[in-house]
């Protein structure tokens, strides 16, 4: 089988080239005010396809498209994916070997290149590359909120990029980001000096995520158990410091999961490995402070777990967003606790780099990531309207409190209960913590209750029923809808009633509450096939990832490049026995049935993977 010349359409050449029959949500508005030479704004959640919005053009014969990306260790996978896909693709950056730097210039004068990745530190240096610079048809800037000082992955060298674009003022520009808030997409405009640009914001929504938040009362035990759900799954745990991260790593590997660490203080070659291990799926769980990620490109990440909070709701839905790429379900859980919040504060002040205006945006960073932790209420929804989209369900089926696992109290209930907390705050004058309110709402006698006097107050014991965590986690949501404070200029963190917890103690102003009602079950199946999926076809699907696995190796790319797990998924469900069948399967372009088509009919068939492999 042979290519065809270009083909003239987007949609021919997404169907060639990529297998797929449909555009995702704004994808072909992209492609097609590209091709009319406007400029545009694209903002797609992670997952959502924003590189189909520059590959097209460049796969449909247009002339060529130069892509900036930041992040070089991802470059050459991209090239990979690219040419998998058919692509005539090169890329140019600081970590090329000799040769394969010779190799890209070569083709690059030979006019041999229809879509170009360029590093900006490289593209500054040198220019637009002359073997293209002619019919440069696109230039694309691909995690275009780094140009924002707003955003949360500001790069100054990205600021210059004006500089290189001024020189081709008549190439459309194509500015690509997963999280903009409406600050940074007019930063990002204006920046990048975006003409009149068409604007494609995309839900921000990731429906086949769950989000799970609960308050953190055992950080082992419920790390565990979110790995649990997942046996034989990639996944991922992010904590704050690099202490913790060793301790979490320990944990795990003692109560028997494979795991390993990552953190900027280990040497460079660990680090190397495990991100190598990890794309390559020979690792499945990482425990990492946020130094990983950047450039890890695993489409099949069926959890991220934070142990801590993170320290925005950007930075969430940027690590979070690393499940799940691959379109399949995927689950983010967030372990919360006030304490948290306090070590970024501590990490904040000892960057001599803090300026009143970034501390203050610290503060409002926390108290919404708080917020969105400990408020009972749906998680799709909260994470939508914070980039400023609305949320039509009204349930979404896919976090904790639509799938009934937090519970919102009735606001009467709330309403009561929050103040039985407050009077007790208030009762004992605001100097004791919140262990100590705790104990006093449970009854818990002690020294300290019976010198100070308050066993004989009426909140002693008010709240005896109910169990210590549920009575923290409360005092949580408090904190963070403002009716508690925690002041910190005492010997140690003391609670304060607000102006607002005051009102509320009168009956004036409003409350939530919600509790733990239950912990999600544990699935015992992988979840990719899906459950319904028969015996065989999991049998099936595993081959057909050892197939993947062994030409990956042979191929020296990940294995996302050969197959997305969605693809496998369908094979092993569709059992085609011909080319013709295969060709049916969503997601196999020409190429890739050209190159592997046989391979996977065979291991269909019931050859040995490994053996089908060894032809590549
Ligand atoms: P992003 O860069 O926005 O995170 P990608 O460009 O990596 O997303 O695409 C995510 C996944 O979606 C990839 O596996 C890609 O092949 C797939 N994809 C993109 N566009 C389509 C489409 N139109 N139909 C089906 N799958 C698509
Ligand atoms: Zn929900």
């Amino acid at each position: 089988m042979t290519l065809a010349p270009p083909a003239a359409s987007p949609a021919d050449a997404l169907r060639r080239h990529w297998g797929f029959d449909d555009f995702r949500p704004l994808q072909q508005e992209a492609i097609e005010a590209a091709l009319a030479g406007r400029d545009t704004l694209v903002v797609l959640p992670t997952g959502g396809g924003k590189s189909l919005c520059y590959q097209v053009p460049a796969a449909c014969g247009a002339g060529a498209v130069l892509v900036v990306s930041p992040l070089i260790a991802l470059m050459d996978d991209q090239v990979a994916a690219a040419q998998e896909a058919g692509l005539r693709a090169v890329a140019l950056h600081s970590n090329l070997d000799d040769q394969a730097r010779r190799s890209a210039h070569a083709q690059l004068a030979a006019g041999g290149a229809d879509l170009v990745y360029v590093s900006p530190e490289r593209l500054l240096a040198a220019g637009v590359p002359a073997g293209i610079a002619g019919r440069l048809a696109l230039f694309a800037v691909d995690e275009a909120h780094c140009v924002s000082h707003w955003g949360h992955d500001f790069r100054p060298v990205y600021r210059r990029l004006l500089e290189v674009l001024a020189r081709v003022p008549s190439v459309p520009r194509m500015a690509l980001t997963a999280t903009a808030t409406a600050a940074v997409r007019d930063d990002v405009c204006s920046q990048l000096g975006l003409r009149t640009p068409v604007k494609l914001v995309g839900h921000p929504d990731r429906a086949n995520l769950v989000y799970r938040a609960f308050p953190r009362h055992a950080q082992l035990e419920q790390v565990l158990g979110v790995i649990r759900r997942h046996p034989g799954e990639g996944g991922l745990v992010y904590a704050q410091t690099r202490r913790e991260v060793e301790r979490l790593a320990g944990g795990l590997a003692s109560a028997g999961v494979a795991c390993q660490p990552y953190h900027a203080d280990l040497p460079a070659e660990h680090r190397r490995t495990v991100q190598d291990d990890f794309v390559n799926e020979r690792l499945d769980v990482v425990a990492a402070t946020i130094a990983f990620g950047m450039g890890i490109d695993r489409s099949d990440v069926r959890f991220v777990v934070h142990a801590n909070a993170p320290r925005s709701i950007e930075h969430y839905q940027q690590e979070s967003g690393r499940a799940g790429r691959d379109g399949l379900p995927a689950e983010c859980v967030l372990l919360f606790s006030g304490a948290d919040l306090a070590t970024h504060r501590r990490i904040a002040a000892n960057d001599a780099a803090a300026a009143p205006e970034r501390t203050r945006a610290l503060e409002r960073q926390l108290r919404e990531i708080g917020r969105y932790a400990v408020s009972p209420v749906c998680r799709h929804r909260l994470l939508s309207e914070h980039f400023g989209a609305a949320y039509p369900a009204q349930e979404c089926g896919a976090c904790d409190v639509c799938l009934g696992e937090t519970r919102t109290l009735a606001a009467a209930q709330a309403l009561e209960t929050a103040q039985k907390i407050l009077s007790a705050v208030g009762r004992t004058r605001e100097r004791f913590g919140a262990g100590y309110v705790v104990n006093v709402l449970l009854g818990r006698r002690d020294e300290r209750t019976a010198r100070n006097g308050h066993e004989q107050l009426g909140v002693f014991g008010i709240l005896g029923e109910i169990d210590e965590r549920t009575i923290r986690f409360w005092i949580d949501q408090l904190i963070v809808q403002d009716l508690l404070a925690v002041a910190t200029d005492a010997e140690y963190p003391t609670l304060r009633l607000t102006t607002a917890g005051r009102d509320l103690c009168r009956g004036a102003g409003e409350v939530r509450l919600g509790e733990v009602v239950r912990t999600p079950a544990v699935r015992r199946r992988r979840a990719v096939p899906p459950p319904a999926a028969g015996e065989a076809d999991v049998v099936l699907f595993e081959r057909l990832r050892m197939l993947r696995r062994a030409v990956a190796a042979r191929l020296r790319v990940p294995p996302y490049v050969v197959f997305h797990d969605s693809v496998l998924r369908d094979v092993a469900a569709a059992t085609p026995r011909t080319m013709a069948e295969l060709a049916e399967v969503r997601g196999l372009g020409e190429k890739k049935l050209e190159r592997y088509g046989d391979a996977v009919l065979r291991v269909v068939a019931g050859d040995d993977p490994d053996r089908v492999a060894a032809a590549f």
